[in-house]
């Protein structure tokens, strides 16, 4: 038996409606990436959707959108993929990371608050594997120090907490449709937003700054362009769009057989030796992107090497940043400064979970697991 980390969902309607781009005119942005962004506001529950290239490009787009920069300080948790920080980088602000709650991996809002500066300026909270982080806190500690949230929801389309969604509480919300993310089209990203001037900002921030983008100018008697602000090569184009449009009807069948392979995995897992699981906070759907066990550190090595070898596909997510050479190198970071980060990032072993799995290779990489486990 083998079973892969990951498998998308693309099928036959993925393919016939990009076909039908590719027999149209338009490759680059056009209607199917404005059809992608008004389905996805909907599906949200939210007012805009600007679509981009990636979600690092979103969360960069987000910062810049809020005048983001030198000298300025932006929290968040080390307990993430690297995006999340490097886009601050970008800016040429800096991250600052604030420790996650040991239970739920998620970052803790009391740190979040202990580590507001005068230079603070925006938080970016992450929904951890599709958990998501205590928003109400977070907008509350936001509001009191007059703080901007961008809510890095790469893990999080589908997810809830206390009735809210992605994008709510938050000033922006950032998404992935990178290769492994819940839908896909291979790279891709889109930011949310509540105001339709920030919208219109955005547009203009992902193409160069220019006052139209190119669909904008066809479809009207010629007028020239001009560049108004200085924007990035950060467009979403027709064909990614095509990829993505069908999967959103598809999305909460998907994430129903997601929740149902996740409680196998608690079931099969709870109360075994050895094993630890986070705990999804009170009153929440979690968007199920990624379901992670907790092993005794010194064995999770070898522990991920075995399951590989049982042809089973298992990652980490992750190895807190702060750690990572160049986090390390230009800031100084040693081990010990955020401990339930690295607590966590020790012992962390991802595991398969994805819809095309068949329930025979949920139980074998249950019986896998159980079995190394023990060696
Ligand atoms: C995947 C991911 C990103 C980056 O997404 P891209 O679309 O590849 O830029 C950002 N944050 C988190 C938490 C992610 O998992």
């Amino acid at each position: 038996m083998r079973v892969e980390f990951y498998k998308h969902n693309l099928g036959e309607e993925e393919k016939k409606k990009v076909l039908e781009v590719l027999d149209g005119l338009f490759l680059t942005t056009g209607k199917y990436v404005e059809e992608f962004e008004k389905k996805f506001a909907e599906y949200l529950g939210g007012e805009f959707v600007v679509g981009v290239s990636s979600c690092t490009a979103a969360l960069h787009l987000a910062l810049i959108l809020h005048n983001i920069g030198k000298g300025d300080e932006v929290i968040t948790t080390p307990l993430t993929f690297i995006a999340t920080a490097n886009a601050v980088l970008h800016t040429g602000a800096k991250p600052i990371f604030a420790d996650v709650e040991p239970e739920t991996g998620l970052i803790d809002s009391e740190r979040i608050e202990a580590s507001i500066t005068s230079r603070t300026k925006a938080i970016i909270p992450v929904h951890l594997y599709g958990m998501m982080a205590d928003m109400k806190r977070i907008r509350t500690i936001a509001d009191r120090f007059k703080l901007k949230i961008i809510e890095d929801s790469a893990h999080c389309i589908e997810g809830e907490r206390e009735g809210i969604r992605a994008g709510e509480l938050g000033d922006m919300a950032c998404f992935s449709f990178y290769a492994t993310k819940s839908i896909t089209s291979g790279e891709g990203g889109a930011v949310t937003v509540h105001d339709k001037n920030e919208k219109d900002k955005l547009y203009k921030l992902r193409s160069h700054g220019m006052s139209k983008e190119a669909y904008g100018r066809y479809e009207e008697r010629y007028r020239h362009w001009d560049m108004e602000i200085l924007g990035w090569k950060y467009n979403m184009y027709n064909i990614q769009a095509a990829l993505l449009l069908n999967q959103l009807k598809n999305i909460e069948k998907h994430w129903i057989k997601r929740e149902e392979i996740s409680q196998k995995y608690e079931q099969a897992f709870r109360g075994i030796k050895d094993i630890k699981l986070l705990k999804i906070p009170p009153d929440s759907k979690s968007a199920r992107h990624l379901f992670t066990i907790l092993v005794p550190p010194r064995k999770r090595d070898s522990i991920l090497w075995k399951l590989q070898r049982k042809n089973i596909g298992v990652a980490v997510n992750y190895r807190p940043i702060h750690l990572l050479r160049y986090y390390r190198e230009t800031y100084g970071y040693r081990r010990g400064i955020f401990p339930f980060s690295e607590q966590i990032g020790d012992s962390t072993i991802t595991l398969p979970l994805y819809s095309k799995m068949t329930y025979g290779q949920v139980d074998y990489v249950i019986k896998m697991v159980k079995q190394v486990i023990k060696e």
